[in-house]
């Protein structure tokens, strides 16, 4: 069995939820007391947090890079980092190191287009909704076509990952706006959604959509079990 290496803590409640969906598909692959052979790094969000809203790139390139490289010290045979937005950084965290780094949008692409989608809603921070480096790799690399929340409700989606869910705070009231922020995307065509923040899952479940969702946080974790027990 490879030694997974997750870079957490963004937030750390979703990091909880890799640790025991991560867990729990070992286990139920494998057998008798079997569980994954894991390593994670979790960093303070607070500071990355502040980092992202003043558009330093750079600086948590520097935090994530470090985290990959304590990892990889640490006999990591590949990194997961447990957060879509920090995937902007992808490059710089795979370039930092020698093993590889599992991106989140591959495993999630390609179940999508096992399940014969083409058209997605896509959900998550603004930095995941707004910017190219999520986006350009669903459209270009997997040939997704990709739609976002208008600008109030891509507001009313991030102020809810960054207010509550990493909090891990669940409010009926929260989960009714993103219900109908489905409804609004499903209304403009998209065919199924990405829940494309490791925290969604938290308020959002498979009865609050008319289309499938397609949770990150699961698909994520499970390829990184697939992964892992490849050579086992
Ligand atoms: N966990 C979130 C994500 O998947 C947001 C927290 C972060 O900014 O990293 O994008």
């Amino acid at each position: 069995m490879q030694t997974i290496g997750l870079i957490g803590g963004m937030s750390w409640e979703s990091s909880a939820e890799y640790y025991r969906i991560i867990n729990q598909e070992t286990n139920r692959r494998l057998g008798g007391v079997h569980s994954a052979q894991s390593l994670m790094w979790s960093v303070d969000f607070e500071g990355i947090k502040r980092l992202q809203h003043e558009g330093e790139w750079e600086k948590l390139a520097d935090a994530m890079k470090e985290a990959a490289i304590r990892l990889e010290r640490g006999g990591a045979d590949f990194i997961i980092l447990c957060t879509n937005t920090m995937h902007r950084l992808a490059d710089a965290v795979s370039s930092a190191v020698n093993i590889p780094l599992l991106h989140i949008a591959d495993p999630t692409a390609e179940q999508i287009k096992a399940s014969g989608f083409e058209r997605v809603g896509l959900l998550g921070t603004a930095f995941t909704m707004e910017q190219e480096f999520y986006k350009g790799r669903l459209q270009q690399r997997h040939g997704l076509d990709v739609l976002v929340p208008d600008e109030d409700d891509r507001r009313v989606v991030h102020e809810i990952i960054y207010k509550e869910l990493v909090l891990g705070q669940v409010r009926p009231e929260s989960r009714q706006a993103y219900r109908d922020i489905i409804a609004r995307l499903i209304e403009r065509g998209a065919q199924c959604v990405i829940l494309g923040c490791t925290e969604i899952m938290l308020l959002v479940k498979d009865e609050d959509s008319a289309v499938p969702l397609f949770d990150t946080t699961t698909i994520h974790a499970v390829a990184a079990v697939d992964r892992a027990l490849q050579s086992a």
